[in-house]
């Protein structure tokens, strides 16, 4: 069966055709700058290493249309037609208190998604014109929704709610939902495989750490809290995103810049977190080779986000009364040993102990801490796509 796993956002299309059969991705590809001058499609399958389309796609149906083409394409498509499309994965980044699980789209979903659409203002409707544009496309062929909130519905009351009037969770649903569920749900399974315990016995500590980045406590295979809220923006310092901060600081600032809280908000999401704090970047890759430089903010950038991963972990020990594995996972997570050792040295009084030829070693998934260390550290390299074609293809 070949699933096509599809991730829109504002004025992107990421796609993959995966063959379930070996799990293999025959394409992927991105279109970018949907809806402006200079779109294009960056495609790379199996035989081809990496090429850029350019054509005009003045919106999401066009970059879908673009997609099937060059999939069914003579010379660089990896189908035939599109009947060879078994189904279609779409991540779905809000699904609020309404889905708990992946669902097979209808009209009454689609009616749900979109009700969700006030939470994540950016997210959502992008994700729906994906769902649009090839319920147009491809009306035949079966459709499944996988939410980055599902994952985390099973958190207990006592870590969503807020410590605000309850009219606004009644209200509003203003709560804890966290994201990156994919994610985290693909890694601890994973963590589990790799140190040969059951999921439903295990205590991991899953740290997604990419751009955006988010902290997870799973529990016997569920999620029991998260680091980010509402929205994206709660719980560690990111790479343009603040973390937590006293709410206080937003009325500070607009009253200070004369600016409204729109504007703050908008700081917050793209002008803070390591950007901010550095000055220099929101890459990590910047960040550590300025701090090797010799840059006393990089430093001191780098110091605060190890210290607001190691806090996390350390709160979700906690929460799990123990633990038994930290997972490091996603674009620095799997990237930066610099961050994962500086971080696990906050838990040498637990018996944490790093290997130091296995973290600076690059290898696909890896044991990386010592025989010795008393909680199994980890590197997995998380894989969303693959996560929703499986979960698409169980629905179908
Ligand atoms: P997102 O999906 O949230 O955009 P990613 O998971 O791709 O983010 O993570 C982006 C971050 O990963 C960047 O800050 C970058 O520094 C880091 N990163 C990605 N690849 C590497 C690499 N090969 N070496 C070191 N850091 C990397």
């Amino acid at each position: 069966m070949k699933v096509l796993v599809i991730n829109c956002g504002s004025s992107s299309l990421k796609f993959q055709l995966i063959n379930s059969e070996d799990e293999s991705v025959l394409a992927k590809g991105l279109c970018e700058r949907i809806g402006s001058e200079g779109s294009r499609l960056v495609y790379s399958t199996h035989k081809i290493d990496k090429k850029e389309l350019d054509k005009d796609l003045k919106d999401h149906t066009d970059a879908v249309q673009m997609v099937i083409d060059t999939l069914t394409d003579k010379e660089i498509g990896v189908i035939e037609s599109l009947k060879d499309v078994d189904a279609v994965g779409h991540r779905i980044v809000h699904g609020g208190e309404n889905f708990s699980k992946s669902v097979v789209i209808d009209d009454e979903v689609i009616k749900a998604i979109e009700a969700c659409n006030d939470l994540a203002p950016l997210h959502n409707p992008a994700n729906l014109i994906g769902i649009k544009a090839c319920e147009k496309l491809m009306p035949h062929t079966k459709m499944v929704a996988v939410f980055d909130t599902a994952f985390h519905q099973t958190m207990p009351e006592k870590a969503y709610m807020y410590g605000i009037p309850y009219e606004y969770y009644d209200e509003y649903k203003v709560r804890r939902y966290g994201f990156h569920g994919t994610s985290h749900s693909f890694v601890s399974e994973r963590a589990a495989e790799m140190i040969g315990k059951p999921l439903s016995e295990t205590k991991t500590i899953v740290c997604h750490l990419g751009n955006g980045a988010s902290i997870t406590a799973v529990k016997n295979g569920k999620s029991v809290d998260t680091s980010m809220g509402l929205t994206p923006l709660e719980g560690i310092i990111m790479g343009t995103r603040s973390g937590s901060i006293d709410p206080a600081i937003i009325s500070f600032l607009a009253n200070k810049e004369n600016i409204s809280v729109n504007e703050v908000m908008d700081i917050l999401n793209k002008k803070s977190g390591v950007l901010g704090m550095s000055g220099i970047s929101s890459d990590f890759r910047d960040i550590t080779k300025a701090m090797e430089e010799g840059n006393e903010r990089a430093k001191m950038t780098m110091d605060a986000y190890c210290y607001s991963v190691a806090k996390y972990i350390g709160s979700y020990i906690t929460a799990m009364n123990g633990v038994d594995v930290i997972a490091f996972t996603a674009g620095v997570g799997e990237n930066n040993p610099y961050i994962r050792k500086e971080v696990c040295s906050y838990f040498k009084y637990l018996g944490v102990e790093i290997d130091d030829e296995a973290n600076s070693q690059r290898t696909e998934d890896a044991v990386i801490s010592t025989d010795k260390s008393k909680v199994k550290v980890l590197l997995v390299a998380t894989n969303e796509e693959l996560k929703i074609a499986r979960e698409t293809l169980a629905l179908i």
